[in-house]
């Protein structure tokens, strides 16, 4: 080792300004009230030293300065450990040129680690309180399997049974009493069920029943399926549903120009508390004939402005594979259709109906145009390892699957419980799509309604810190779907704009594009032409 310290201006140009500011501070002075070294440290330093200079890596040059800067610290400089400015000039040059980007000593060390600290530090929290806050099916997936085999010697279900779609569908829990006898209900809330499903029918699936975790109070599959007494203690004015007077021809909704919906089905396999659809669906089961998706069709085949078309209800995954292929060849034979949904929630409530032969039928109309498959999901627990399964068949056999969840009380109402299921079904072969503000319009769950503000501090935290494609658009159902994003441009002074990051709150400057490069006609090939 020199023992003769150097300059920072002796070091080589190539070295940037962070590195040399990190080499000029580490060659200053030692301070005053400098700390003695022990020979530990000294022992430490100079294997790091040895290391660095003898390895063609970056992480013992990166570990030695870091060590250096934090003693700089206590006073002790490099001269304590005969190390001279030449020396860790020379280890910094040999880190930027191994490194493949080129990227500096002084840049990592004090520019680019502290930012992923900044990061990190940011979903500690989350990562803390994740899996006790909001556990997901798959984390739950021993308990739900003992709850499974208990409903099933309940219900006398064989295994058979219990594993098709028919047995679930022939077994669903539709009396008080029967849930009663399934899961812990007070005696007060049976009573309050058996007087409430009078008037809002109530349908689980025994699989979707083995979700609920007994020992909860307010287990979040329980809300979304078992009617409480709020329903009908609300019921005040009902504001008729949007899409009431959106029907321009039967069976058909539409707010837009270019998608529509047909409501295929008023059945699901289960029915939720918070339906938006409360005052069509589920009140009796109800097939359609021909003639009537016949006339559906026709205003579809007869509006060339429509290119998309969602098969919804109800739950299209009700309907039987026959109905759904022969809609499916309706669609593809029409021209002007390009893309096609289909909207369920079957994956989650009753995954034993995704069959081969429904995932054939999606597989050779997705070959003609792109399918996806919408579903709801609103808490990670709804994800078990079949369901997550199901998805997997089907996102093999469509273009994609979409989640639209609703924010509701209790259920998804906080950052972690949010972030929770849209990692989990980020995982599960599903992309989050939308979450939609508990509508206005229903009375019956005026108790699950969110503030719109707890919605918009939910989804801007998602930004910067989960992956973006696992990010929904937060959304109010309003005569059409108004988004509700909050506004990241905080002001604007001539060209320059400046803009909110929504994870830290940090503002930065952000120029517009020029306006007169902007305007000008005459670019790129075009100016080869005159
Ligand atoms: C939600 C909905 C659509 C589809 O809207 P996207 O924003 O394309 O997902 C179309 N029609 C009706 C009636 C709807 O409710
Ligand atoms: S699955 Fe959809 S249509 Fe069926 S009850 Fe639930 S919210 Fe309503």
């Amino acid at each position: 080792m020199a023992t003769q310290s150097k300059s920072d201006h002796d070091c080589p140009n190539a070295l940037d300004k962070y590195t040399l500011d990190l080499i000029s501070s580490l060659t200053s002075p030692a301070g005053k009230n400098k700390q003695s070294v022990t020979p530990e440290v000294r022992k430490v330093i100079s294997e790091l030293y040895q290391l660095a200079c003898k390895k063609n890596l970056t992480t013992p040059i990166l570990e030695l300065f870091d060590r250096l800067l934090t003693l700089k610290e206590t006073g002790v400089s490099i001269d304590d450990f005969g190390l001279s400015g030449a020396d860790i000039c020379n280890l910094a040059l040999k880190h930027q040129q191994l490194d493949e980007h080129m990227v500096s000593l002084g840049g990592r060390l004090t520019q680019a680690l502290p930012i992923a600290a900044e990061a990190n530090s940011r979903v500690e929290d989350y990562l803390a309180r994740k899996d006790t806050e909001a556990p997901s099916g798959i984390e739950l997936w021993q308990k739900i399997q003992e709850n499974g085999k208990r409903i099933r010697k309940k219900l006398g279900m064989s295994e058979d049974d219990w594993f098709s779609y028919k047995g679930q569908i022939r077994n669903c829990i539709n009396s008080a009493e029967e849930l009663a006898s399934l899961i812990d209900l007070p005696v007060e809330a049976v009573k309050s069920i058996d007087n409430v499903i009078k008037t809002f029918r109530m349908r689980l699936t025994p699989y979707y029943t083995s979700l609920i975790m007994p020992t909860e109070i307010n287990d979040p599959i329980m809300l979304q399926s078992i009617p409480t007494g709020e329903m009908v203690d609300n019921a005040g004015i009902e504001i008729p549903p949007v899409a009431a007077d959106h029907s321009p021809a039967r069976l058909i909704d539409q707010f837009y120009p270019r998608v529509l919906t047909i409501k295929a089905t008023n059945m699901c396999a289960m029915y939720c508390t918070h339906c938006l659809r409360i005052a069509h669906i589920g009140k009796k089961d109800h097939s359609y004939s021909r003639e009537a998706y016949g006339e559906a069709l026709d205003y579809i085949r007869n509006n060339e402005r429509v290119r998309d078309v969602l098969i919804t209800g109800g739950d299209a995954f009700v309907l039987p594979n026959s109905i759904i292929k022969w809609i499916l060849e309706e669609l593809d034979s029409i021209d002007h259709i390009k893309v096609k949904r289909l909207g369920t929630r079957i994956p989650i409530t009753a995954p034993m109906r995704i069959d081969d032969e429904l995932l054939d039928i999606l597989e050779e109309s997705n070959d003609k145009n792109p399918i996806r498959v919408v579903t709801q999901i609103n808490t990670a627990q709804e994800i078990t390892p079949v369901s997550r399964d199901a998805f997997r068949r089907i996102s093999k056999r469509v273009f994609t699957v979409l989640n639209q969840a609703v924010l509701l009380k209790g259920i998804n109402d906080t950052r972690v419980k949010m972030w929770k299921l849209c990692e989990t079904i980020h995982e599960s072969y599903v992309r989050p799509y939308y979450i939609f503000n508990c509508s206005y319009r229903n009375p019956q769950f005026t108790h699950f309604r969110v503030p719109l503000e707890v919605g918009r501090d939910i989804v801007e935290s998602m930004y910067g810190n989960i992956s973006g494609d696992a990010i929904p658009r937060y959304i109010a159902t309003a005569g059409g779907k108004i988004p509700l994003h909050r506004d990241n441009v905080v002001s604007s002074k001539g060209e320059d704009y400046l803009l909110r990051k929504p994870w830290n709150n940090e503002e930065v400057t952000y120029p517009d594009a020029d306006p007169d490069i902007y305007g000008k006609e005459d670019f790129a090939f075009r100016k080869y032409t005159k």
